[in-house]
């Protein structure tokens, strides 16, 4: 069974939309990375592992839950961060570790320069953010590096799939789910997915 979650909700289909939109400013472009972002987390999180709470209301006591799982964000940078915020307003009390990946604009493969993960792992689960899932070079890379680092569960949030990105994820990490606003149609030459939304990075930070 395929590991791929292509959100049909019409509230993520209408954002994005207006985040393919080339007249979207940065201010407006950077709202809809997160908001679309905190949507599919709602969707990505659905088998978080919960325990058992006690807490009293005004009237009664009463045995709610609480997640129990240690929560890790990884965005893949630059592009990831902009999808921190959306995630993170949703679960306060996940760590954020950053993972900084660039492309080799000739080679289109991943090249680390930034990685301060700690020796011993500090979380259970993972959420690995990048909006864009275009060669799966990055992702692949970072699920790896995460998995090195002794992280069991690993899902991964991206906005627009390239079907090169998911088939490359899924031949080096089947078992990591990929949640996703929507699959286009292929990439181009220089690595960019069509139809896209363009370089993610550029467009957030207004640079290009
Ligand atoms: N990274 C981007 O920002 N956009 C693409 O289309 C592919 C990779």
């Amino acid at each position: 069974m395929s590991n791929v979650y292509a959100s049909s909700h019409p509230l993520i289909a209408h954002k994005l939309t207006r985040l393919r939109d080339k007249a979207t400013d940065p201010k407006k472009f950077r709202e809809l990375v997160r908001e679309i972002s905190a949507l599919l987390t709602f969707e990505a999180t659905a088998d978080l592992l919960l325990q058992p709470r006690h807490v009293d209301t005004p009237l009664a006591p009463i045995t709610g839950w609480e997640l129990k799982e240690k929560i890790g964000l990884v965005p893949i940078l630059r592009a990831g961060l902009g999808m921190v915020e959306g995630v993170w307003n949703l679960m306060p009390s996940a760590e954020v570790w950053h993972i900084g990946l660039f492309r080799d604009e000739k080679t289109l493969k991943p090249v680390q320069y930034y990685n301060k993960l700690p020796v011993e792992p500090t979380v259970s689960v993972c959420l690995v953010l990048d909006p864009m899932l275009a060669t799966g070079g990055s992702a692949t890379a970072s699920i790896s590096i995460l998995k090195q680092w002794g992280v069991s569960k690993i899902k991964f949030i991206g906005i627009i799939g390239a079907p090169e990105g998911i088939a490359m994820m899924e031949k080096n990490h089947p078992e990591v789910p990929i949640f996703l606003a929507a699959i286009d149609e292929r990439l181009n030459e220089y690595g960019y997915i069509l139809p896209g939304l363009g370089d993610a990075g550029d467009r957030q930070f207004g640079t290009g």
